[in-house]
């Protein structure tokens, strides 16, 4: 009895709450009780993603960019934050600035509300932070490749810098941080417009479009389904005080994205034709997390594998194209 009023008295803040992994976890803390202050300016997020919560009473939505400083007057227990543009597409050209500003300032904005609020603070960090690896698996302690001055940097080096700040914080203001490197994710909630290799395939299969490969296809990347992923940034939230990570979080199943597109072609019966498009710049050629850390201290491993998830996936994006 005592265990459950403690859960339903945690308030937790979620920036990036609108998002496709931000929704997944608002979710999922209502559905253990939490009061959640789930925050978004709506930049790629969407209230649509957030429908099955949005009216419920330990849910409050409140629109703000974290670049700016944010007051809260209840008391803040947790905070999560996932908030910036994720997908190549948003987050480089025009919108680089704003990507290292939401990596930077945002970080810096909520690590003071951490401390003001003596709350524990969670940042998803990224695979992108190893850049081009050179060591194959990654693990945490691979410092990476990373081009600085290239045009996926404002995001690598954003998450970078991002995990210094936390671990400044830690050092220097004792503020309890927990950090994880979340490695390619898909799932439904996944904008159908956000460029990302999953959502595209799924969507140019549903409309019977060409599939676009990028580069020859040999090019690798291991996905990792939403709820998987959510299930281990909690038990990271929950870990104890002493573990800070940075921890690695993703299915270590590699597949080329050759692969991925003949499997989502089986799998959705899609006769589109493949086209072959040019590699973007600095696109990382192969991705693949060790996941020994998050399994012996999370007690974690992903339980949904490639084919299921993708098909739980393509059931849901042929909803979202009728609708
Ligand atoms: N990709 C592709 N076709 C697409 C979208 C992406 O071949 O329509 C490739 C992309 O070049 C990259 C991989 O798929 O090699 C994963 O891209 P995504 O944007 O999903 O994730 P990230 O590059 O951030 O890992």
């Amino acid at each position: 009895m005592l265990h459950i009023v403690r859960l339903i008295m945690k308030t937790v803040l979620v920036t990036g709450g609108a998002g496709f992994l931000g929704s997944h976890l608002c979710k999922k803390l209502i559905d253990c009780n939490y009061k959640v202050l789930c925050v978004d300016n709506n930049y790629t997020g969407s209230l649509k993603n957030l429908e099955s919560v949005i009216n419920h009473h330990n849910f409050n939505f409140i629109e703000h960019d974290i670049i700016n400083p944010l007051t809260v007057n209840e008391k803040i227990d947790e905070i999560y934050n996932l908030a910036t543009p994720a997908s190549p597409v948003h987050y480089q050209g025009k919108a680089a600035l704003f990507t290292i500003k939401t990596c930077v300032h945002g970080s810096i904005n909520m690590l003071e509300l951490a401390k003001k609020h003596r709350a524990k603070i969670l940042q998803t960090s990224t695979s992108e932070i190893y850049g081009e690896p050179l060591e194959q698996p990654q693990k945490e302690n691979y410092r990476g490749n990373v081009n600085p001055i290239g045009i996926r940097a404002c995001y690598d080096e954003g998450k970078r810098l991002a995990e210094t700040l936390f671990f400044e914080y830690h050092r220097q203001e004792s503020i309890k941080i927990k950090v994880v490197r979340i490695f390619n994710t898909y799932g439904p909630y996944m904008n159908p417009e956000d460029g990302r290799v999953v959502s595209n395939f799924i969507c140019q299969a549903l409309r019977g479009d060409a599939i676009t490969i990028y580069g020859d296809g040999s090019q690798t990347r291991s996905f990792c389904y939403a709820d998987d992923m959510i299930e281990a940034v909690f038990r990271m939230m929950n870990s104890p005080d002493n573990f800070t990570g940075p921890v690695n979080i993703g299915n270590p199943h590699e597949f080329t994205v050759k692969e991925l597109a003949e499997k989502v072609l089986k799998l959705t019966g899609g006769k589109s034709a493949v086209i072959y498009m040019p590699l973007p710049l600095d696109d990382p050629s192969r991705r693949r997390p060790d996941i020994t850390l998050a399994k012996n201290v999370l007690g974690w491993e992903p339980s949904v594998q490639l084919e299921e998830g993708l098909m739980r996936t393509v059931e849901y994006f042929k909803r979202v194209l009728k609708a």
